[in-house]
């Protein structure tokens, strides 16, 4: 899709008419820190969070209210007549709508899809309303927190895979010419994020998407911190006892899964991701 590459300084009509159409048949992901937000929000726990509001296994909100604009079906969290009900913890993907924002190169970019400003389509209204450049309209969706969640996570979900390629390539499997632990790793970049959740098993998506950390954390960034050394604990504690080449190759796929599965969550390409990393180790094996 044809998308138009944005400027801090860029003015736009900015001004969001609260006319509620962009929370309807939309897709918002989520990553932890979004989840643990949403549900601190709703004053109810991550697990009742996710069980109720959310698909994918926790990385996506549900979009089952009523039926809106275009015939549509509204986010589970939005309430006809009064908007959002959980404004002040919504997730980045609503902060920014209709601003789309991806990492290139190390470096932040943010655009929006089409050429076309996309709220002009469902809420005409805004180009009468004052408009704003993108810096002065994030700093009002004060969307820093989550940007910072956002890529935290991203080197989590980095973290984590190359803890796979460790147990691959640094524990003799590789080396005993196994082929199958790259093919699983693949196949996950493709499979249905159900299938995918299934594979990796409740114990490892709970401490994924709704992790038990303590609640004096001091922001998001040290929230992933302290869920990245909780998963590192996990894998330390499941892990240091292997001995035989099955073992690694489990574990191996197991962390690849979490990975692609957090990959998923913050809106990364999983299946692109997942060839990636596979051509990444090829490479590296090519050079031994
Ligand atoms: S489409 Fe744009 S103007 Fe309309 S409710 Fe969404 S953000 Fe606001
Ligand atoms: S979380 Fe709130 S802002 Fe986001 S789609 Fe749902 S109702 Fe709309």
């Amino acid at each position: 899709m044809q998308t138009t590459r944005l400027s801090l300084e860029d003015v736009l009509p900015l001004t969001c008419s609260r006319a509620g159409t962009c929370c309807h048949g939309n897709i918002v992901l989520l990553n932890p820190w979004e989840l643990f937000c949403l549900a601190r929000e709703k004053k109810i726990t991550t697990r009742e969070f996710r069980d109720l509001y959310t698909e994918f296994g926790g990385i996506k909100l549900r979009f089952d209210g009523k039926t809106g604009w275009k015939g549509k079906q509204a986010c589970s969290q939005y309430i006809d007549g009064f908007g959002c009900s959980v404004h002040l913890g919504r997730p980045l993907a609503c902060r920014l709508f209709p601003i789309g924002r991806q990492i290139y190169n190390g470096e932040v970019q943010y655009m929006h899809e089409g050429i076309k400003f996309p709220c002009l389509d469902g809420c005409p209204e805004v180009s009468e309303l004052p408009s704003l450049s993108v810096g002065e309209y994030l700093q009002g969706q004060e969307t820093v927190d989550y940007e910072n969640a956002q890529d935290a996570y991203l080197e989590l979900m980095q973290d984590l895979a190359d803890m796979a390629f460790e147990l691959f390539l640094d524990t003799g499997l590789a080396a005993s010419g196994d082929t199958k632990t790259m093919v699983l790793w693949e196949t996950m970049g493709n499979e249905l994020p159900e299938e995918l959740a299934k594979r990796i098993g409740v114990e490892w998506m709970d401490c994924l998407v709704i992790p038990e950390l303590p609640t004096d954390f001091s922001g998001p960034i040290n929230f992933v911190q302290q869920h990245t050394e909780l998963l590192q604990r996990k894998a330390q504690e499941k892990f240091s006892a292997l001995s035989t080449n099955k073992d690694f190759h489990e574990a191996s796929v197991l962390i690849m899964g979490v990975a692609l599965f957090l990959a998923q969550g913050i809106g990364a390409n999983r299946m692109g991701l997942a060839e990636h990393w596979v051509e990444t180790v090829k490479d590296i094996l090519s050079k031994r």
